[in-house]
Formats: structure tokens, C-alpha cells, sequence
């Protein structure tokens, strides 16, 4: 991967954008992009939109999320502990323990998620591996509310301690790779296709509020009127003992984007895109989506009258939690699958199914 690339990813995974509060990851991209970019616009849900070919007549919509799961907090006790609800889905039992941080109004303000020490605990409380969130407690040093809520307010976001760990041979592990690998591989598809002279025009959208419902992908695929959309998310990868469930397609890290075939993807949109992978020997895997898809594909797919919507995933291990682990080397084949493919575009490519 190049370094400038490489410099980008860690730089969004380093900054945060719990649901609701994407501003901060958004200000990353903007600058960014504004290298490649004909046009750059922020909307009033807080997404950005990089456009190419802006007054071309038919556009193509890339969507990858930016928010992450996250929390936010609901409490501060006498004795300055903070108290915190989720935002989107969090795993509450891989919470305590964990390194997090809050971003108050006066900076970023460093806390451990508490536990009760192992050997303090009943043998039935060890049993009951049930964790509810509501339970969990913050410890950021305070010696009490007051002093607590010197840094610390009710409302404020919290998330899982931002940083990537480069593992062996290409994976990296990081809080919300989920779905910042998304909105990584749609910019890079962009900037592939920066000097191309396309025939259509191209939107790479880091969209807002996937994660409690795709809302962000909603508001702006109506805006932008694509007439193909194609979303980056991330999938579960089967090739660990965390889960390697075996009647099911096979996902594996490093193999390339997973497409998923079902009702949520549009027929000729699905074999165009095998089509380009095939000609440019560009690895991927099969995924099946025989239902609904809670993914901004589906936001693109519903808009309006239709769009010819694609869904291609990055395959990432341990989902929602803080050690999610993708591989590099499917950022860039995805990246370059999207971007050779909207480049065969033109205004009178159909997707219409007859
Ligand atoms: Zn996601």
C-alpha cells in the first residue's frame, strides 16, 4: 500500500466518530480528499460527499460508513465514577477492562473501564459471563462528582482507545475498522479514478449514523440521485476459532472483498463487477445476502424510484469489539475493483431488470 494511503487509514482509525458525532474523522477526510476531489460538500446529518465529474449526468454513489460504535455518558456517582449507555451495538462483555476515552468539552479525558478483581469474585459471578453495560463504570482518577465533572459531562462520547496495531503479514488490528476500512476503500476508489476522465460522475460518500440505522446513506443517496450505488462494509470473516461457522460461504482475511448475491443486489450491477474483477484478475470472494441487509446498501437500494445497488465487503475478525482485525491487502484490491469498474460507466450503461 502506498505510504500516503497508509498514512490516511491510520489517521481515520486514530480519530474518533462515535454515532452522532462524526464531525471530528469527517474534518480527516475532507482535507484529505480536497488533493483529489473536484468538489467536496458536508450536509446538515454531517456527511461528506467528494464528487468527481460533478456535472456529468448520471453519477455513481460509493457509500462507506464513518461512525463507530461508541458510548456516551449517562452518570456521574458521588464518588466520580461515570456512568455510560451505548451508542450502536456494543459487546458489554468485552467493556470492562478496556481503555477508553472521553471526549469532554475540555479535551480528551483518559479512563479504564473497572472490574471487580477476579478474586473477589463469586464462582457464580465468574460463571455468568452476561455483562450489562448499565453495570459498567468509568474510572478516569477522579477523587469525586465534582472533581469529575471538572473534565467529564453528561452527554459526552466516550469510545474504545483509538490506535492500530500492525500485526504479522499485512492484518492490522483497531477499534472500528468497522467501517472505516469503507470509507477508506470508497475514497481510494475515488482517487484511482481522479484522472481518468470518467463518463459519469462519481460521489464517494462517508456517510453518518450507519450504525443505528443508516441514516446518514439515507439522506444522501436522495440527495445525490445515483443511478448506481455501491456500498463497503465490513463482513464476518469465518476463518477464526472466534467463528468458523462451516455451512456457509467461506470468508477469509487477505482473500480479497467479499460481494454478497441476494435481493439487495442488483442482477447486471453483480455481474458487471464480476466481469471487471475477472479481467483484472482482482480477487473476491463469494457472499450470499438471501435477505435484507442492515448496511447503507440497503439505504441506496430504496431511495427514491431505485438505485442498482452492490454490496462488497471488507472481511474483518471480531466485530464490535476494540481488537477488530482486517488485512491491507483487501483495502487495495476492493479500491481497485471499484474504481475499474466505474470507469466502463457511461450514461447509457442500464441496470434496468427485465
Ligand atoms: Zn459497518
Amino acid at each position: 500500500m502506498e505510504q500516503e494511503s497508509k498514512d490516511f487509514l491510520f489517521e481515520i482509525l486514530n480519530t474518533p466518530s462515535p454515532t452522532g458525532n462524526e464531525a471530528p474523522v469527517q474534518r480527516v477526510v475532507r482535507k484529505r480528499m480536497e488533493k483529489y476531489a473536484d468538489t467536496i460538500e458536508s450536509d446538515v446529518n454531517g456527511n461528506l460527499i467528494c464528487t468527481l465529474n460533478p456535472n456529468a449526468e448520471k453519477k455513481v454513489m460509493l457509500a462507506g460508513h464513518c461512525d463507530q460504535i461508541g458510548f456516551m455518558v449517562s452518570y456521574i456517582s458521588p464518588d466520580g465514577f461515570i456512568y455510560v449507555t451505548s451508542v450502536g451495538g456494543i459487546d458489554a462483555s468485552v467493556a470492562p477492562g478496556a481503555y477508553v476515552t472521553i471526549y469532554g468539552k475540555k479535551g480528551e479525558v483518559q479512563g479504564v473501564f473497572g472490574r471487580k478483581p477476579i478474586h473477589k469474585q463469586k464462582a457464580e459471578e465468574r460463571k455468568a459471563m452476561k455483562v450489562d453495560i448499565a453495570d459498567c463504570f468509568i474510572d478516569i482518577g477522579a477523587k469525586n462528582q465534582k472533581d469529575a465533572e471538572k473534565f467529564v459531562e453528561i452527554g459526552d462520547y466516550v469510545t474504545y482507545r483509538l490506535g492500530v496495531t500492525e500485526l504479522k503479514n499485512g492484518y492490522i488490528s483497531s477499534p472500528a475498522l468497522d467501517d472505516k476500512v469503507g470509507v477508506f476503500c470508497v475514497m481510494e476508489a475515488l482517487r484511482l479514478c481522479a484522472k481518468s476522465n470518467l463518463k459519469v460522475g462519481l460521489c464517494a460518500v462517508s456517510t453518518v449514523q450507519e450504525e443505528i440505522g443508516t441514516r446518514g446513506a439515507q439522506t444522501s443517496a436522495f440527495g445525490i440521485d445515483p443511478f448506481v450505488g455501491i456500498c463497503v462494509d465490513v463482513t464476518f470473516s469465518t476463518d477464526n476459532p472466534g467463528y468458523n461457522e462451516k455451512k456457509i460461504p467461506q470468508i477469509e482475511l487477505g482473500k480479497g472483498g467479499a460481494i454478497a448475491k441476494g435481493a439487495l443486489c442488483n442482477p447486471v450491477l453483480y455481474e458487471k463487477l464480476l466481469q471487471t474483477a475477472n479481467k483484472y484478475k482482482i480477487p473476491y470472494q463469494k457472499d450470499i445476502a438471501p435477505n435484507v441487509m442492515g448496511n447503507d446498501t440497503r439505504a441506496m437500494q430504496v431511495s427514491r424510484s431505485g438505485i442498482a445497488s452492490a454490496s462488497i465487503s471488507v472481511p474483518n475478525r471480531y466485530m464490535h469489539t476494540q481488537v477488530e482485525v482486517c488485512h491491507l491487502k483487501d483495502l487495495e484490491t476492493i479500491s481497485k475493483w471499484i474504481a475499474e469498474f466505474v470507469k466502463t460507466l457511461t450514461s447509457k450503461s442500464d441496470f434496468v431488470v427485465r
